[in-house]
């Protein structure tokens, strides 16, 4: 089963969270890249992934004293974990060749099988020092350097499968736009768009009109020169080239992230269909060490190749349930006294808001009434927050600088716990989505096309309280209103259309203040069965049932011919 000459899917995605210290991922895409591939070894799906290596990563995030982010380098040695391969291509760019290589890296399965991920490199010696460059750092800011970044990893990408011998692929499978241009290479092997089209589908996973890439035709045209295809036009955008309407039309599967995405998805392009396939997470990656033996003991350890019997969490022992979360939020804490001036304490309510820091997830909006802020929380709740700001922009580090300011004044004025903790990445999110109590986040509406990080919190027994966005319209009711709490109204409800953001930041403050803390303090009985409740919804949101759905309605193989799991 781990031969390439039978593996029937390539995934392509920009950016793959593979280990902990591997700093090729920014956020949510990557994570989800990585648990989708974890899944896909466990379930011996036929998949080969390819990514870029980006030498220098995506930067280590350093906190100031004065709230400023700092970007270091990162320095990693991908030579150690990464097996080099002989083979290269060439990628043409202008008038020039420029010679790229690969690596490999092993995704090991729960069964033994292997999935491998090809990572594309052009820092090699016969490179000028310009074109060495080119696959430096993840989501380059400049214009030129991103769209050849995106060239290698479609374009390259198909040629070195193709010089590996992976000679059996079917399904070219788009992990969001960044790698369409690999429909040049189908185009020019199938010569119709009509037949290059049923070797490829394509997921997306941002319903915000600005997150979609588009190069202007001029850049395109100098960096592929006469090897664009003549009518590229018609099928890639009539005013600048888009990645995205390069992927809906030469894809002939399309799926949004999450039920509300395909619908926000379909309605920005009314003439592609746009199916659904939820979002999830790899559940064994993400239990905290402490949880994963709990449930090994409450459920046997075979729970872990039949995900769905998570179904059976209420079951479980409410009593060492709160121990083994005790335990999570220790460890937290303590890496929390080890990074800050500010003592945190462990009989409070600690509430936990972390993740890539942009305008539409709203980080301040907690704060948009401190003195009401302060009034609940003190002597009665800490936070944590975490996230990095993409280096170029402004805004999203101004949010850093003001939630340091805001901690400060909450320690100096009130004595409340409120910190940002630096550098947010895998192992720092897995101690902090099990040892907080409650995860936040506050989405504008009908933006965060999925979320993952809830999904990660609720099967570590954290409750939810969100806006009702992405993933959390469909765990909410799925857990019966039970695995968490949700802010302002719902989708469906007709006070929605009034909905801003001083109504969120009201219904926050609201519902903190006579729900969440309320029963934190008084009834640790319901808390300890919305945990269970929390926990069950892992038998729906975890990457396995997600990818047996991409298997049944996107890559269109017969699973059962293609793993068997061993028992
Ligand atoms: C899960 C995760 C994310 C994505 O979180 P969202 O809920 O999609 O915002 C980002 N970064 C890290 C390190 C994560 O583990």
């Amino acid at each position: 089963m781990t031969s390439k000459e039978n593996r029937k899917i390539a995934y392509f995605s920009m950016e793959i969270a593979l280990e902990s210290g591997f700093p090729i991922y920014s956020g949510g895409l990557g994570i989800l890249a990585g648990d989708t591939l974890r899944s896909a070894a466990d379930l011996q799906i036929p998949i080969v992934g390819v990514t870029l290596t980006y030498n220098a990563g995506y930067f280590y995030q350093i906190i100031a004293p004065n709230g400023n982010q700092v970007e270091r380098d990162v320095e990693w040695d991908f030579e150690t974990n990464f097996i080099k391969l002989k083979e290269k291509v060439v990628l043409e760019l202008q008038d020039k060749s420029i010679t790229v290589e690969a690596w490999k890296y092993n995704i090991l399965g729960r069964t033994g099988h292997l999935v491998p991920v090809i990572l594309l490199d052009t820092d090699i010696p016969e490179n000028e020092p310009w074109q060495r460059n080119l696959t430096h750092v993840l989501y380059d800011a400049n214009r030129f350097q991103r769209v050849v970044q995106e060239m290698i990893l479609g374009v390259c990408g198909y040629k070195m499968l193709e010089k590996l011998g992976y000679s059996q692929i079917e399904i070219y499978h788009l992990n969001e736009g960044h790698a369409a241009f690999l429909i040049f290479e189908l185009l020019e092997k199938y010569k119709t768009l009509e037949e290059a089209r049923k070797h490829c589908v394509f997921t997306t996973h941002t319903p915000v009109k600005a997150g979609l890439e588009e190069f202007d035709y001029t850049l395109v045209s100098d960096v592929f020169r006469n090897r664009l295809p003549e009518n590229i036009r018609e099928f890639a955008g009539k005013n600048n080239l888009n990645m995205t309407v390069l992927a809906l039309n030469g894809s002939r599967y399309v799926n949004a992230v999450s039920k509300k995405h395909s619908e926000v998805s379909q309605q920005m392009f009314p003439n592609f269909k746009i199916d659904s396939i939820t979002n999830g997470v790899h559940v064994g990656y993400w239990l905290s060490n402490y949880m994963r033996s709990f449930l090994n003991n409450e459920l046997g350890r075979n729970w872990h190749y039949n995900i769905r019997t998570l179904d059976r969490a209420l079951e479980l022992d409410s009593y060492e349930l709160w121990r083994v979360h005790l335990k999570a939020k220790r460890d937290l804490l303590n890496y929390e006294r080890s990074h800050s001036w500010v003592l945190f304490d462990k009989r409070l309510l600690t509430i936990g808001f972390a993740r890539r820091m942009a305008e539409y997830k709203r980080p301040l909006l907690i704060f948009k009434d401190l003195e009401r802020l302060a009034k609940i929380a003190k002597n009665n709740i800490q936070f944590i927050f975490a996230g990095k700001a993409h280096p170029a922009d402004v805004q999203s580090k101004s949010y850093i600088k003001s939630i340091s300011d805001y901690s400060d004044y909450l320690w100096n004025s009130y004595k409340i716990g409120l910190v940002f903790l630096e550098n947010y990445e895998l192992e720092l999110a897995k101690s902090l989505l099990s040892g907080v109590d409650v995860w936040l986040n506050t989405p504008r509406r009908y933006m965060e096309a999925s979320g993952t990080s809830g999904m990660k919190a609720a099967i570590n027994g954290v409750l939810n309280f969100s806006v009702l966005d992405g993933w959390w319209i469909e765990g909410y009711e799925l857990s019966k209103k039970m695995a968490g709490w949700a802010i302002g109204p719902s989708p469906t409800d007709p006070s929605l259309k009034m909905s801003n953001d001083q109504s969120d930041a009201d219904a926050f403050y609201e519902i903190l203040e006579n729900e969440i803390l309320h029963t934190y303090k008084n009834n640790p009985n319901e808390w300890q069965e919305r945990m269970k409740y929390s926990i069950q919804l892992g038998a729906y949101f975890n990457t396995n049932r997600m990818i047996e759905e991409y298997a049944d309605k996107a890559y269109l193989i017969e699973r059962q011919d293609l793993w068997k799991l061993k028992e």
